[in-house]
């Protein structure tokens, strides 16, 4: 596997870029793990975001009906072309994947799955996250390695430290779980964090149902906005009289913090406050 890196770097001139998040994975085990858990088969359609030296990949190709990866880096552009270009049921997009229609993307392929399988440029997790969401895929399995710090978030739990509107927001979609840690040695360069490989599968039936979901997610960020700070100081734009008369129900008041909070309630507020505006 080291290989790979050294031929990229020898024969193509590669040069490692910090500001992508380029870590490449190297240790054969994990890409191993990884493609086993994202439960593809030959029906399935699978998009990867960063590509890098190809790995992931190159692990994911003889199990799946096609692979669409996104790769930012012109510089990666020589070898993967010359590498991977003779592969039928891959398609390699070069262009930043927070800017692609991926509707349209995948408008060309037929298939019964979809997947998303990566190993994220950690610096753009959430914004990821948020447009695979957004594009409404017809998506079952996303496993996606991430930062360790940005798991806990993911799935934290009311009244931890980690708890946050990202925690509500991934909990709204998902039943999330971490399948295991990766350590910096099975990456080239190691990265500064630490790695899990997670599991994220969209529920079929929400856990709360709000007016509308936008809205309750904005309301949920201003609730969250300072972590510190009370619900009658972050959410002073909003009714405070009638979040309080929900709060109540719970024995609460205004000067509890959004993290003591479940997504329910926290639905439940909203949901209040929303009927009652013009
Ligand atoms: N999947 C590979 C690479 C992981 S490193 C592996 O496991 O080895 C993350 C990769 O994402 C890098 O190759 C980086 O260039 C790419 N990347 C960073 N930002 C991106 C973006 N906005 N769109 C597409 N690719 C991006």
């Amino acid at each position: 596997m080291a290989i790979i890196i050294k031929e990229l770097v020898t024969k193509y001139n590669f040069v490692f870029k910090k500001k992508w998040g380029q870590n490449f994975l190297i240790d054969n085990n994990i890409l191993k793990k990884i493609v086993a858990h994202a439960n593809v088969d030959k029906d399935t359609i699978v998009i990867e975001i960063g590509t890098g030296a190809g790995t992931l990949t190159r692990a994911l190709i003889p199990y799946c009906k096609q692979v669409i990866s996104y790769e930012i880096d012109l510089g990666l552009k020589p070898y993967l072309e010359k590498e991977m270009g003779s592969n039928k049921n891959l398609e390699i997009i070069f262009d930043d994947f927070l800017n692609r229609d991926l509707q349209k993307d995948i408008a060309q392929y037929s298939y019964k799955k979809m997947a998303v399988v990566a190993n994220l440029p950690y610096y753009i997790t959430t914004p990821i996250i948020t447009k695979i969401v957004n594009e409404d895929l017809p998506l079952e399995d996303i496993v996606i390695m991430i930062q360790k710090e940005v798991c806990e978030r993911l799935l934290a739990k009311p009244n931890t430290k980690a708890y946050n509107s990202l925690s509500i927001f991934i909990d709204y979609y998902f039943e999330a779980r971490k399948l295991f840690t990766v350590k910096r040695h099975s990456f080239w360069p190691p990265p500064t964090v630490d790695s899990v490989v997670i599991k994220l599968k969209r529920r079929k039936e929400k856990k709360v149902s709000v007016t509308n979901e936008d809205a309750f997610f904005k309301f949920v960020r201003e609730a969250f906005k300072y972590k510190r700070k009370t619900l009658k100081n972050n959410l002073k734009n909003y009714p405070l009289e009638q979040i309080e008369a929900v709060l109540q129900r719970w024995g609460h008041d205004l000067m509890i913090r959004a993290e003591g909070l479940s997504i329910e309630q926290l639905a439940a507020i909203y949901n209040k406050i929303s009927q009652e505006k013009p």
